[in-house]
């Protein structure tokens, strides 16, 4: 099935500086900025700059350029918020929602970056 990416969503308008963001890091292919509604103390996204819909699209049709970024980004604002094991209280979460059954917002890839307390379970428990 192929991907179909909305050049209208909310993240395609910061990327393009219609909107505005508070950044943490911008790099070649990637964009890291605090959440409007944070989860937890630390609530970082971290975005692709190239129209990719979630994860599997980015993994898919990314080119390696853009997936070192990438993957690298996500690991320095884990650094950067001082959320890494080993650093006093560390510890992170990394969540990317995608779909219907992942309850994504925003229809372009981006990885949720939560720390700065202890987040409990991974999901609601299934009963
Ligand atoms: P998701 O449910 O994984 O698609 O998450 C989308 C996230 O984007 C939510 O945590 C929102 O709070 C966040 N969000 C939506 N609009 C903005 C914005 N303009 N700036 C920063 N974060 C936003």
């Amino acid at each position: 099935m192929p991907y179909v990416y909305d050049p209208m969503n909310i993240f395609a308008r910061i990327l393009r500086g219609e909107i505005p963001n508070k950044t943490l890091l911008d790099t070649p292919h990637s964009l890291a900025f605090h959440d409007i509604r944070p989860q937890a103390p630390v609530h970082v996204l971290v975005i692709p700059k190239g129209p990719y819909v979630n994860f599997d699209h980015f993994s898919a049709d990314a080119s390696d350029a853009e997936i070192v970024d990438f993957t690298r980004a996500v690991g320095e604002v884990c650094r950067l918020t001082a959320t890494c094991p080993g650093d006093g209280d560390g510890g992170y979460r990394l969540i990317s929602n995608a779909g219907d059954a992942g309850v994504q917002e925003v229809p372009h890839l981006h990885v949720h970056v939560l720390g700065g307390r202890v987040l409990g379970w991974m999901v609601q428990r299934f009963e």
